[in-house]
């Protein structure tokens, strides 16, 4: 039997290696978890990385393609994405920015990432909604994020600071921490929400019982606790923490639409055959 106070720290409960995924018109990425997870990681679908030193690798892109059900989070560490689509939006994110799409009932989009310094980075996040905001209208919201600060609040709030990304339906927090060695980062997660951290660099304890040290491109799932505390040694590290509320309901994943039945699934591919897939023009 664990103490009270430590069982309220969330415990490791699995790591994952990133594995290697094509995507897209041919993209490499690492795929830290995506449809062998659901429902584990609920209400998140997947996590891609997509740093790359080889353009061969990411110049390939991500032409037209549909979304419905769910919302897909770009957050850039390096090089160019320009995104264009079907409700005539039109621009580029880059280092530090983040892209919150809201699909909802529907929208067709392109992403084609460009190169600078032949380098690419960053790491997209799906989130699934709601059978009651499946179909509401789609939406898009852009941060330029803060550099140089330790923690990079995406969406949430840490130390009385709050994110740029507001009002997302499952209420997530998205932190990018960078670590020095010899420190401790201990934070508040609301117990029942999903949490996961995906390691970018370097290597840190996230459970000080198990006293498993996790090293860049893992996955570490998080049991349910009240807050996570994690340790570095000797080592820098850089990692993702992310949580969010549960949905519980049945997911019907079809590529890049997410519903909760087979039948939503044949109605949005039937739209997007005979072209009456979006619903609001704007
Ligand atoms: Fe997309």
């Amino acid at each position: 039997m664990n103490p009270p106070e430590s069982s309220a720290i969330r415990r490791i409960d699995e790591i994952l290696p990133a594995r290697e995924t094509i995507e897209g018109a041919g993209v490499h990425l690492r795929r830290a978890f995506g449809n062998r997870e659901v429902p584990r990681l609920d209400p998140f679908l997947l996590l891609d990385d997509f740093r790359s030193e080889n353009p061969a690798e990411y110049l390939p892109g991500f032409p037209w393609h549909p979304h419905r059900g769910m919302e897909t989070v770009t957050y850039m560490l390096d090089g160019l994405v320009e995104h264009e689509d079907s409700l005539g939006n039109r621009g580029v994110i880059g280092s530090g920015d983040v892209q919150w799409m809201t699909s909802g009932s529907g929208i067709i989009h392109q992403e084609m990432p460009r190169a600078r310094e032949n380098r690419m980075g960053g790491f997209q996040l799906w989130v699934n909604l709601p059978s009651s905001q499946k179909m509401m209208d789609p939406r898009y919201q852009e941060a330029r994020v803060a550099k140089g600060v330790t923690a990079k609040v995406i969406c949430g709030e840490v130390s009385g600071v709050r994110g740029p990304v507001r009002d997302i339906v499952v209420e997530p927090e998205y932190l990018d921490v960078q670590m020095a060695p010899h420190t401790v980062f201990e934070h508040g997660v609301r117990r029942g929400h999903t949490a996961f951290s995906y390691v970018l660099e370097g290597r840190a304890r996230f459970d000080k019982e198990s006293g498993e040290v996790v090293e860049e491109d893992n996955l570490v799932i998080l049991r349910d606790g009240e807050r996570v505390r994690i340790e570095t040694a000797s080592s820098p590290v850089r990692f993702l923490l992310v949580s969010g509320k549960p949905i519980r309901e049945p997911v019907a994943w079809w590529g890049p639409i997410v519903m909760n039945t087979r039948r939503e699934l044949e109605v949005a591919i039937e739209e997007f055959q005979t072209g009456t897939f979006i619903k609001q023009r704007t």
